[in-house]
């Protein structure tokens, strides 16, 4: 029941920022933001419907009443971004959603966005996952072009179109405080693989739109506002953004030319898999990661599964040919 608000795991940050678990497939995997700024607040992304009343239970603890948000700025309609929007939004009489215009059509009508997601989950995990996706009312729908700010209490927040996980995907830039929300644009990283070296981090190459030109530009175009925190979904604040963006970005590279490989091979989702999984091992050994093989497997399973998924999506969009490098 979404008006029933459960104790949620809350991270805070600097700035006015908290981070929620969504609590989606496992504590840890998936962090809906919060921005709190004089009285008014907005959300970064929300999970997915079992998501909202923890949501609605971190709007209890930090004393922020359900009127005061103003927005569910929501980076993409990924459904464990923004599968909950619409029963979030039922519970918060003063929201609007802000979405691109290219996502905003799947709030207001999520059927494509259902048949789309039962294509990569299937129907029985879809609903396990997911529920019942509730439509968001038109009116209470804001479509952002690129560039646009919106006024948040006292503080600007400037939408930038980051295209290359998903077309219609937005980053939030809070320029006065150095930070960016990234939804997926600046990829994964799971606390689990911190070192003492820092974070570690891996591009989300998930169907059916990655496209690896254009996801290296909105990395190089987030860089330009000099951020100094990155506030991921998965999984919330990292800091030492330019190494992790150098690592990102080599990734994509490498991981677009692993698909172009095994492009023409009978077994070649397998054979992706198996090489990004060799991939992602010898950077995290690089990176000091004192996890066994398996447990960095584990750690990283669904990614492997979905970024295949993503990667093979790509090839066929793309008419990509097998190459021998
Ligand atoms: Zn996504």
């Amino acid at each position: 029941m979404a008006d029933v608000p459960l104790r949620p795991t809350l991270y805070r940050h600097p700035h006015g920022i908290t981070a929620v678990d969504a609590e989606y497939l496992y504590p840890g995997h998936a962090a809906a933001h919060i921005i709190h700024d004089a009285g008014r607040a907005a959300f970064v992304d929300v999970g997915a419907n079992s998501s909202v009343p923890y949501l609605l239970g971190a709007l209890a603890e930090l004393g922020i009443a359900r009127e005061a948000v103003d927005y569910l700025l929501l980076t993409h309609v990924h459904l464990d971004h923004a599968g909950g929007a619409g029963a979030l939004m039922r519970e918060l009489p003063n929201a609007r959603a802000v979405l691109h215009p290219r996502g905003a059509p799947h709030m207001i009508d999520p059927a494509k966005l259902i048949a789309g997601s039962q294509a990569v989950y299937g129907e029985v995990r879809f609903r396990r996952l997911y529920g019942e996706l509730l439509p968001i009312a038109a009116e209470r729908v804001q479509v952002v072009g690129d560039g646009e700010r919106v006024r948040l209490g006292g503080r600007t927040l400037e939408l930038i179109h980051t295209p290359g996980h998903a077309q219609h995907h937005y980053a939030v830039v809070d320029e006065a405080h150095a930070s960016i929300f990234t939804g997926d644009t600046f990829g994964i990283s799971y606390r689990a693989l911190d070192t003492e070296q820092g974070a570690f981090i891996t591009p989300s190459t998930v169907p059916t739109q990655f496209d690896p030109e254009q996801h290296i530009a909105s990395i190089d175009r987030m860089l330009q506002f000099r951020p100094e925190s990155m506030y991921l979904m998965h999984f919330s604040r990292v800091t030492d953004v330019p190494r992790l963006a150098g690592m990102l970005k080599e990734q994509i590279t490498e991981l677009a030319r692993i698909a172009r490989v095994a492009a023409g091979a009978p077994d070649r989702a397998t054979r992706i898999r198996a090489d990004m999984l060799a991939l992602w091992l010898a950077l995290a050994r690089r990176h000091g990661c004192r996890l066994s093989d398996a447990e960095i497997e584990r750690a990283l399973a669904g990614d492997l599964t979905l970024n295949t998924q993503g990667l093979i999506a790509w090839l066929g969009r793309t008419g990509q040919k097998a190459v021998n490098s």
